[in-house]
């Protein structure tokens, strides 16, 4: 082989130091103390210096070395030059050295869209549930996501003082997912884990439809996404609009790299070309095993009330 690798690897391995250097200013605002903390839609929905600091690295950063690719951020910021202290200009050799999937091998730079989540549990970063916090850089083309970085800037944080903080999770489709190690959640239980700050009685009787023997109520979709992979749930169900495709792309790449689904609560996937609407309309429902099951047991009234794009 010869040539410069394939333009969704040297994305990805961009992605990835651009992910860590978000997740350094995340910790850093943390550290200064002072949040700026901005109500968007209310009190449930906020926007703190970290959100606005770690959109305009991850984007300026990108943007810089994939001036053809179109990403789309979460935050509404104004136009304005970002500060040098702010682009990183890294990669992650690592990710270089591995065989792009043959159907991504010849993909054009053009045909690329990333959705950005600098900050995913805002509400939860405020109130220090800092585990509950992620950076979210989702690749799609053709529509479909097909390639993802989590960073998760405060993991370990409980272990104190001189632990190592933070890790970085990223997958693409046909490749596989690395960064974690994958856990099988117990075989002999329902464990369903659903959103802490954006309930409804829709949402709570769809998760009381699964049956479930232990409800695990965390903030954060890249977070939900984590419980799943790592053996702490066996479903993530939210029936309500809310999560936008950049909670979702992300982790949907990593959840499928390891055999599992993200679809809406009528099993339709969501479409991440740059056209789409934002908001995922008729919920997430994402499962690592039996997402037929869960499927089944989604209430007539809940189908009703949210209906696919
Ligand atoms: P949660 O599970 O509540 O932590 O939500 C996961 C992601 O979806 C976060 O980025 C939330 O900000 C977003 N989200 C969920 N529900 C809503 C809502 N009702 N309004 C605004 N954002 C929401
Ligand atoms: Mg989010
Ligand atoms: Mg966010």
């Amino acid at each position: 082989m010869s040539g410069s690798p394939a333009v969704v690897l040297r994305l990805v391995a961009s992605a990835y130091t651009v992910a860590e250097k978000a997740g350094d200013i995340v910790r850093k605002v943390l550290h200064r103390g002072e949040l700026g903390i901005v109500e968007k839609d209310g009190a449930n929905d906020l926007q703190t210096l970290a959100d606005r600091l770690a959109q305009k690295s991850i984007c300026a950063s990108l943007s810089r070395h994939f001036p053809k690719v179109t990403i789309i951020g979460e935050e509404d910021l104004p136009a304005e030059e970002v500060t040098e202290d702010l682009i990183e200009n890294g990669h992650a050799e690592e990710i270089l050295k591995k065989m792009c999937p043959a159907e991504y091998s010849g993909v054009k730079e053009e045909e690329l869209v990333v959705w950005v989540d600098p900050l995913d549990g805002t509400k939860e970063y405020t109130e220090g549930l800092l585990d509950n916090v992620t950076v979210l850089i989702g690749i799609a083309y053709a529509g479909r996501a097909i390639a993802g970085v989590i960073n998760q800037p405060f993991y370990n944080y409980q272990l104190g003082p001189g632990a190592q903080l933070g890790r970085t999770m990223w997958g693409i489709l046909g490749l596989g997912a690395f960064g974690f190690q994958l856990q099988e959640g117990p075989d002999d239980k329902r464990i369903v884990t659903t959103t802490r700050s954006h309930s409804n009685k829709i949402v709570t009787e769809c998760v009381n439809a699964m049956e479930p023997d232990e409800v695990v109520r965390v903030g954060g979709a890249g977070n939900k996404i984590i419980q799943l992979i790592e053996g702490k749930a066996s479903a993530y169900v939210f029936a309500s609009p809310g999560t936008k495709k950049w909670d979702t792309c992300a982790p949907e790449v990593i959840l499928q790299c390891v055999g599992g689904k993200l679809t809406d609560m009528h099993n339709n996937a969501y479409c991440y070309d740059a056209k789409v609407k934002h908001l995922n309309s008729a919920g997430v429902l994402a499962t690592l095993r039996n997402h037929d099951y869960y499927i089944s047991r989604v209430p007539q009234s809940v189908l009703r009330a949210l209906k696919s794009d």
